[in-house]
Formats: structure tokens, C-alpha cells, sequence
């Protein structure tokens, strides 16, 4: 027999970093989502994770992402139409869909294949994408789910609108239609300092605060996300009330850089 795979030695270690932080924060383990990035690695990864139970993938890249989307459908079909022998129990949950999140910069004219082939989408900074993925959401998809990003850092980051901002661009998800708002997302500066890990993630809990008391009452029932903490910083995230923390690397290991010609087309 051969013992668990590194990815599920990994895998375990993070379900378990999280249960730990959501107990030390007296939070139920359930209250936060793993969210498993998996941009720059191949399907195959993400299939081998989706057997050990996980669902929800995180992507950056458009066309990297399409292509990995369709293979993962292709073979998830092909294993349901080989394999008979399972329990009813099992095949249930093998066959969930697997739920794709885009969390990248995103460029205007990348709108469609994003508002066609994800689930949610973590990284709208302005009324324009919003407006944009709003229009072009197949109807039969169901309403997009989005997170504004917002800009906890100031000069240290360029991505995500202003904290002064994300009122005003939450207010306009609300109004459209295909999309569900469905909180804030921050990506911090990277720090080792945890008193500031803390405050930029305590920044954005205060701003979901404040902006869910601003929002029309049927918007305040689906607004109950704060897309924060990576690998390195997930506890702090989740100290500070983190419900999707968005982990790679301690996931899959580092990753290679992406080559210069797959991502200057990419957004
Ligand atoms: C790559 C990425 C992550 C994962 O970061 P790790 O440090 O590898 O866990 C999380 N969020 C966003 C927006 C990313 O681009």
C-alpha cells in the first residue's frame, strides 16, 4: 500500500491549520470555505484533490483556467460513465460540480468567457466588469456570484477600488440582476508582521460591517462573505473573521512562473 500523496499530506495540513485557527477564534470550523488556487497547475492536480473531497477551486488566469475547466469536466464524465461499483453515498459526492472562482485582475474584454464559465468571481473593482459580467451571465447559469475587492493596502497594492469606494461599487452589484453580491475580497501586501496582517484583514470586516448595514434587506441576506487570508496569513484572516481563504502554495507546493507569452494575453 502506498501511504497519502504529498498534495493529500498537503491537503490535510491545511483543513487542519484551519480547524485549528476557527478553534482558537471559537468559530465552527464549518464557517470558513477552502477556496484551493490552483492556477499554474494541471487538472490532473485538481482532479486528485476533487477525490480527496474538495470542490471549490480558485483561478487567474482566463485561458489557463477555460482549458483546465473543460478537461476537469471531460474526465470527471468519462470516470462517472466507466465505473458501476460504488456506493450511492459516493457517487453523490464525487459527481458534486466542481465550483470554479475567478480571482485575478480582470480585463474588460475578458468579461464573457469569465461571466460564462464561473461560479463567482472575487476580483470586481469597478461598475464597468460589473456591469459587463452582469450583461453577459447565461441566464440558465443562475446569477453570477461576486465579491467586490477592495484596496486595504493604499500604495502598496494597485488592484481592488478605494475603501471609500466599495459602498458605492457594492450598491451598484446590488442593483444588477445576474449578479448576487456576496461580500469582499482583500489581498493584503504580503507581511510576516501579524499585528498588520491582522489590521488590514480587521479593515475589511469593519468595511463588510459597515456596507451591510447600508445595503437594500434582500442584498443583506446573501452578503455574508470576507474572501481573505492565502497561505501564508490564514490564520490571521481567520482571527479576523475570514469565510473563504484562498490557499495555493501550501497546497500544491511553489509555483513555476508562468511564461512571458502565456501572460501577457491573460487577465
Ligand atoms: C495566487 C493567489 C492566492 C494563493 O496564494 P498562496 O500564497 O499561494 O496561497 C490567493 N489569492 C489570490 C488572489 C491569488 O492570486
Amino acid at each position: 500500500m502506498n501511504g497519502p500523496s504529498p498534495l493529500q499530506q498537503n491537503y490535510e495540513r491545511v483543513l487542519a491549520r484551519i480547524d485549528r485557527a476557527c478553534e482558537a477564534a471559537a468559530r465552527a470550523p464549518a464557517s470558513v470555505r477552502l477556496l484551493a488556487v490552483s492556477k499554474t497547475f494541471p487538472a490532473a492536480d485538481v482532479l486528485a484533490l476533487a477525490a480527496l473531497g474538495q470542490r471549490a477551486f480558485g483561478e487567474n488566469y482566463v485561458q489557463e483556467a477555460l482549458d483546465k475547466i473543460s478537461a476537469c469536466r471531460d474526465e470527471r464524465s468519462r470516470d462517472r460513465d466507466d465505473d458501476g461499483g460504488d456506493t450511492r453515498a459516493t457517487v453523490a459526492d464525487r459527481d458534486a460540480p466542481l465550483e470554479w472562482h475567478f480571482i485575478g485582475p480582470i480585463q474588460s474584454n475578458k468579461t464573457r468567457p469569465i461571466a460564462e464559465h464561473f461560479d463567482w468571481v472575487h476580483s470586481v473593482d469597478r461598475e464597468k466588469i460589473a456591469r459587463r459580467l452582469a450583461d453577459q451571465r447565461p441566464d440558465a447559469r443562475g446569477p453570477l456570484q461576486v465579491c467586490v475587492q477592495v484596496n486595504v493596502s493604499g500604495e502598496a497594492s494597485k488592484s481592488g477600488v478605494a475603501p471609500g469606494d466599495a459602498l458605492a461599487l457594492a450598491q451598484a452589484c446590488t442593483a444588477l440582476p445576474s449578479l448576487q453580491l456576496r461580500g469582499l475580497t482583500a489581498i493584503p501586501e504580503p507581511t510576516d508582521d501579524e499585528a498588520l496582517q491582522r489590521r488590514r484583514f480587521a479593515e475589511l470586516r469593519r468595511l463588510h460591517g459597515r456596507i451591510r448595514s447600508e445595503l437594500p434587506a434582500d442584498a443583506v441576506r446573501h452578503f455574508d462573505t470576507l474572501s481573505m487570508g492565502m497561505s501564508a496569513d490564514l490564520e490571521s484572516a481567520i482571527a479576523e473573521g475570514a469565510t473563504i481563504v484562498r490557499i495555493g502554495t501550501a497546497l500544491f507546493g511553489r509555483r513555476r512562473p508562468l511564461r512571458a507569452d502565456r501572460v501577457k494575453g491573460q487577465g
